[in-house]
């Protein structure tokens, strides 16, 4: 059956735009399939396609379809495919993304790996610079590379089902993405970058292990959240006894080093140009939710807990979001408003 579809499709020669093998139980790309240097789609998905060597001929296909099939690496060969905008990979068996098969995917808009066994991709994943669409859903990703976030153009980014802990604080360089999906990982929180992300319309961090969000989040234009299966803080105080702590001379010394350079006073400025140890020091500095000023280690993890925006669909459930608060000291603890509370360290 599948001889006979080539065989009519060999006639065309390089006339033949399309071939369909869907479903024919080939175990190996026909050979016969080189020939047709012209083919623009090429679907071979459910199959038995374990190695594709031949795909290398196929310089002008703009869509390639291998889902369903027995590969176990996305393949060295598709650098050749200069032209390709679609790739389908997904329900194999692939276990390695070789970095080499991005060379020449200058054109790929989507790529579809769901279903495959991932750990890890390599960072040269952010040459797919023309990409829209990658989903990854079902694999065992541990951690994504940030190279993967200059990927400028990426509108939509899947990663359910996953292994994820972390997510790149470079993610706020994703300006165009719209969609971004992390249900039922391992994260333990979201960078501060995502509330950089003005174009997200929908998250999905349902499944997760998220207490508490990063401070502006409440900000971020979302018409979908989802975050339901998350250990979130709940707004349920409970009384304790708050000892006053003795700051290091380092900490007392750079909070007067930042304090001083914010008001720009000039001897400071220049002075520090030529401690870089001193300089790394405070650009570790965080600011005060409740004075403004900057601080280095001495702070008072707190929580703020706010409504969702109202133009947010969202998790059944989800009155408040509790959204971190950094504060320098104690003296300001006292001065907070009735919705920010200390966190118990235990
Ligand atoms: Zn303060």
């Amino acid at each position: 059956m599948a001889e006979r579809l080539l065989v009519g499709a060999l006639k065309g020669g390089k006339n033949t735009k399309i071939v369909t093998l869907n479903g024919k139980k080939i175990t190996k790309m026909p050979s016969a399939l080189e020939k047709l240097s012209g083919l623009k789609i090429l679907a071979l998905q459910n199959n038995l396609i374990q190695v594709c060597p031949e795909i290398s001929a196929l310089t002008q296909l703009t869509t390639l379809n291998l889902g369903n099939n027995l590969l176990e690496e996305v393949p060295e060969e598709l650098k050749y495919l200069t032209s390709l905008k679609k790739l389908h990979l997904f329900r194999n068996r692939i276990r390695r993304f070789v970095p080499e098969a991005c060379d020449g995917l200058q054109n790929l808009v989507l790529l579809n790996l769901n279903n495959n066994l991932l750990t890890s991709l390599p960072q040269e994943i952010g040459r797919l610079r023309s990409l829209l669409y990658l989903t990854m859903n079902y694999n065992q990703l541990a951690s994504i590379p940030k190279e993967l976030c200059l990927l400028e153009n990426l509108s939509e980014l899947h990663l359910n089902y996953n292994q994820l802990i972390c997510i790149p604080g470079e993610i706020k360089f994703l300006k165009k993405l719209q969609k971004l999906l992390l249900a039922r990982n391992n994260i333990e929180g979201l960078p501060e970058g995502i509330c950089d992300l003005t174009s997200l319309r929908i998250l999905d961090i349902a499944g997760n292990i998220v207490q508490i969000f990063p401070p502006q989040f409440q900000n971020l234009k979302l018409k979908e959240f989802y975050c339901e299966g998350n250990p979130l803080l709940l707004r349920q105080p409970v009384h304790a006894v708050i000892q006053d702590e003795v700051w290091s001379l380092q900490e007392i010394a750079s909070r007067f080093v930042m304090n001083q350079l914010a008001e720009n006073n000039p001897l400071l400025m220049q002075a520090v140009e030529h401690y870089p140890q001193i300089k790394d020091i405070i650009s570790r500095g965080k600011e005060c939710a409740i004075c403004g000023k900057s601080f280095v280690t001495t702070w008072l993890e707190c929580v703020e807990f706010v409504p969702p925006s109202k133009n947010w669909k969202i998790s059944r459930n989800l009155q408040l979001i509790p959204l971190q608060k950094l504060i320098c000291s104690y003296k300001c603890f006292n001065h907070r408003g009735p919705d920010l509370f200390g966190i118990a360290q235990v």
